[in-house]
């Protein structure tokens, strides 16, 4: 199935980048899926997956973490503050950490549960207006803030702009992570996760390239 395929796929990229094997996580990006195609990747024993909705995630996962124990769940869309204690009972990892009013709201949320999922911060790599993520300018104050406020940040992901030369903005990201101290690098989709293994990345986001094209329906 394709989601052997693209677990091959990665050891060849950590094996060509002279990584160890198993250094990179595949999260399993599931978000829009039918619940067949999930299951059939559960099934075959995958358990890291990415959603980017926080309602859409409460309907599908508390059932499923019943089912398949060891599920850990990536939060990777736009994260609204509203929705901020949804997320943090639901995720194991939010990687889109951005701006100093949602750390704040994180950082009382994790006092009063004595628990913080993992944190990345997300980097606007390419510094476009309509995409989530702190500019790279702004990136190590910002990261200096989340720790001020004593929350688990572990790693940094970006998102590059679709249509450019992704590799750029992975050596970027990496440069803000290394420079930071953060050990976790998310970057690299379906497109792009081999040249990101060879940046460095230790997880990649992959949605299409395992469950095939997401259909949003017509509305
Ligand atoms: C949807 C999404 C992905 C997966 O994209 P594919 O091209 O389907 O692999 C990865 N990362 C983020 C942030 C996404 O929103």
């Amino acid at each position: 199935m394709a989601l052997s395929d693209i677990l091959s796929r990665i050891a060849a990229a950590e094996a060509a980048a002279g990584r160890a094997p198993g250094s990179v996580t595949l999260i399993a990006v599931s978000k829009v899926q039918p619940a067949a195609r999930i299951e059939a990747v559960l099934a075959a024993g995958h358990r890291v997956f990415g959603e980017n909705y926080v309602q859409e995630a409460q309907s599908k996962w508390p059932a499923w973490r019943a089912r398949f124990p060891g599920i850990r769940l990536h939060m990777i869309g736009p994260l609204q503050s509203n929705k901020a204690k949804a997320a943090v009972e639901l995720f194991d990892t939010i990687q889109t950490l951005d701006r100093p009013s949602l750390a704040e709201r994180l950082a009382r949320l994790a006092e009063a549960r004595g628990a913080c999922p993992e944190l990345f911060v997300q980097v606007n790599t390419g510094e476009e207006p309509q995409k989530g993520g702190v500019a790279p300018g702004l990136a190590d104050g910002f990261i200096r803030a989340v720790r001020g406020l004593g929350l688990p940040l572990a790693g940094a992901m970006c998102i590059p702009p679709e249509g450019t030369d992704p590799v750029p903005h992975f050596r970027l990201l990496r440069a803000i992570a290394e420079g930071n101290g953060l050990p976790f690098l998310s970057m690299g989709m379906s497109a792009d996760f081999e040249s990101a293994i060879a940046e460095g990345a230790t997880h990649v986001r992959v949605g299409s390239a395992i469950f095939g094209a997401r259909d949003y329906g017509s509305g």
